[in-house]
């Protein structure tokens, strides 16, 4: 039998490529080829909307030859140059001091990384390294929360509050404690008490069983996005901070899907009127044209892991040149399109016509959203609230997309979207369409009929 090419990019791929993998992900994966906007091209020639851009990122959406431009002329001026222990680099100076003005005030110092997992690694790191320098080593143990997710790397790994992404890789990180997730819309996990009051007992508790002089951060992020962009109470984040800021323990923000636009503001510290210590990013800095993380950090805490000599911690690409090239042009069409005030415009726009188009059906228990971060939580029963059953070999995202080109995520009995800022009304209109063609039926036991 012969192969058509898309088949055979399909049986190379399954020949050659290691692919992450959880129940729920489909068998056979498309090949995209091509990306313009939030519309995506596969190698048979099928049109997608990218409803998630990408994963969790895309923000100025697919192909801008703007930025493309900016990557090709880096590449042929200085593509790189060694690591960044004894050099630096035009790029990565003028994008660390752009990083630090949009920043919250206190956030002026950047550490470059490749993406996520590496930025949760250095963040925890750097909070162990700051008691150090300052005289307080024993203070090891990180606080993370069920239902996290900070990347693969053994200390992110770790503080991720998930099981299925601990088995089988133990011994994980010790010193790591996990807390209550805040999800007011699961009021069972509360025992009928206002979340936060709950929420802020229980660390108040951790702290004491613990100890405070053990405890080197906190870390958490601002929305709660593999978890099922699990927005907090408003009172949340700053009541966290003033425990913390009590008992010395630095606040750390996992910015990685939060930061750039995608809740209406360049961090979500800022939505949420903190101050962490240290934010860790990456994804939107660059919309996904090419990796990079970056860490903002504290004046304090940069002044703590700088005394007598430097952060004894690089990577071979911190501060690659053509990576921030590509973040400073990506910066520019966010501010240039006023992408942030979108978000929040379209991110309205977006969940209204969900909300029009799968509001009545039983099995959805809650819309929420911020900015253009959006779940649609699924539900057997709206009274118990208790979870949608999912089958593995048939998921809702799954169908959705094979039935109607839309990409959405299945995100611990949610479907989220986190499309680029760009959408437009038509698309998001046709997003919460498609959505409604599979879900409306999908029964209470969680099949999709025909
Ligand atoms: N932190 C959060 C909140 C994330 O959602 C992710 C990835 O989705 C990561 C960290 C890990 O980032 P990366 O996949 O770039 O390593």
């Amino acid at each position: 039998m012969t192969l058509t090419p898309a088949q055979q990019l399909a049986a190379t791929d399954r020949a050659h490529i290691i692919h992450p993998y959880l129940p729920g992900t489909a068998e056979e994966r498309v090949v995209m080829t091509e990306g313009k906007g939030c519309r995506l091209t596969d190698a048979e020639g099928r049109s997608y909307l990218d409803a998630t851009g990408g994963l969790w990122l895309a923000q100025v959406g697919h192909g801008r030859k703007e930025i493309a431009d900016v990557a090709h002329a880096q590449m042929q001026q200085l593509e790189y140059f060694t690591s960044f222990w004894e050099f630096s680099n035009d790029k990565a100076i003028q994008l660390a001091e752009r990083l630090a003005t949009l920043a919250p005030d206190n956030l002026n110092h950047v550490y470059f990384t490749s993406g996520g997992s590496e930025g949760n690694e250095a963040a925890i790191k750097m909070a162990r390294y700051y008691h150090h320098r300052r005289g307080e080593g024993s203070r090891t143990w990180i606080l993370a929360r069920d239902k996290a997710y900070h990347g693969i790397g053994y200390g992110g790994g770790s503080a991720t509050g998930f099981p299925v992404y601990h088995e089988g890789f133990a011994p994980m990180m010790p010193h790591v404690s996990h807390l209550t997730p805040p999800w007011p819309y699961r009021t069972e996990l509360y025992g009928g008490a206002d979340p936060t009051d709950f929420l802020i007992a229980e660390l108040e508790g951790r702290i004491a069983e613990i100890g405070a002089s053990n405890i080197a951060a906190m870390i958490g992020e601002p929305i709660m996005g593999v978890g099922g962009m699990l927005v907090p109470p408003a009172d949340y984040w700053p009541r966290v901070r003033e425990v913390l800021d009590r008992h010395g323990i630095l606040l750390i923000f996992d910015e990685v899907v939060t930061a750039y636009g995608r809740v209406g503001e360049w961090f979500a510290a800022q939505h949420f009127d903190v101050k962490p210590d240290i934010i860790t990013t990456a994804k939107g800095i660059t919309s996904g044209y090419t990796p990079l993380g970056a860490l903002l950090v504290s004046d304090e805490v940069t002044e703590a892991l700088l005394q007598d000599h430097g952060f004894p911690m690089g990577y071979t690409y911190n501060g690659h040149p053509v990576a921030a090239a590509v973040a400073l042009a990506n910066l520019d069409i966010i501010e240039r399109e006023n992408l942030l005030s979108r978000a929040v415009t379209m991110g309205e726009y977006l969940h209204a016509q969900l909300t029009d188009a799968l509001g009545d059906l039983p099995i959805v228990g809650e819309i929420r959203s911020v900015g253009m971060m959006l779940a649609v939580e699924l539900v057997a029963d709206r009274e118990t609230r208790t979870p949608l059953p999912m089958n593995p070999a048939r998921m809702p995202h799954d169908v959705i997309r094979r039935e109607t080109g839309v990409i959405v995520r299945d995100s611990a009995h949610s479907l989220v979207l986190s499309p680029p800022l760009i959408m437009t009304e038509q698309e998001a209109k046709e997003a919460a369409t498609a959505m409604r063609s599979v879900l409306e039926r999908t029964t209470p036991a969680g099949d999709i009929t025909k």
